[in-house]
């Protein structure tokens, strides 16, 4: 395994190791399921709600490109599909984890945040998506302090060789890396 390259484990809290576990075959099987999308033309990048018993309650992929919209990453569409199957804005009350292939981006973090999700779980950490696609991931310094306040768990770098090599692949195919012109 490479760890040249590995930025240390964020965490906000102290996790227990079940759950690491639960998020680590979650973020492998997202990674994997991955490729599967992009074939499609999504974006690389895949997002699912899980309740605390281990039900799926949404999951999608990005979908900035072939759906025209600068706002569908995939914590965006999973949240909102999450929404609209209990019906409700307020997720808070059923207790439920985002899991995601790459670390939520400013805008995600925000839409989290409003959701009432209680923790995030993610693959690759914001500055090697940034690397390795040339994808802006905003301004966000030391945001899982702020989430911690707000009493939202963090944890990250989950798999991380596993979900670079999916992001490698997706540059290499000539997929587009979207963003506005500067
Ligand atoms: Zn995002």
């Amino acid at each position: 395994m490479k760890t040249n390259n590995k930025t240390s484990v964020i965490a906000n809290e102290k996790i227990d190791n079940s759950k690491i576990k639960k998020a680590t075959e979650i973020i492998l099987g997202l990674q994997q399921e991955l490729k599967k999308y992009t074939s499609k033309g999504h974006g690389p990048f895949l997002a699912a709600v899980y309740d605390s018993k281990g039900n799926l309650i949404a999951k999608a992929a990005n979908s900035v490109v072939n759906k025209s919209c600068s706002h569908n990453h995939a914590e965006m569409n999973a949240i909102k599909l999450a929404e609209k199957k209990l019906g409700t804005y307020d997720l808070s009350p059923y207790n439920l984890s985002i899991y995601v292939t790459s670390e939520p981006c400013m805008m995600c973090l925000g839409a989290i945040m409003w959701s009432g999700i209680k923790a995030i779980y993610y693959g690759v950490p914001s500055e090697r998506v940034t690397k390795i696609t040339g994808f802006d991931e905003g301004f966000k310094p030391e945001w899982y302090k702020e989430f911690k306040k707000r009493g939202i768990t963090v944890y990250g770098q989950i798999e991380q060789d596993v979900g670079e090599k999916v992001l490698k692949d997706y540059v290499t195919q000539g997929n587009t890396i979207y963003k506005p012109k500067r």
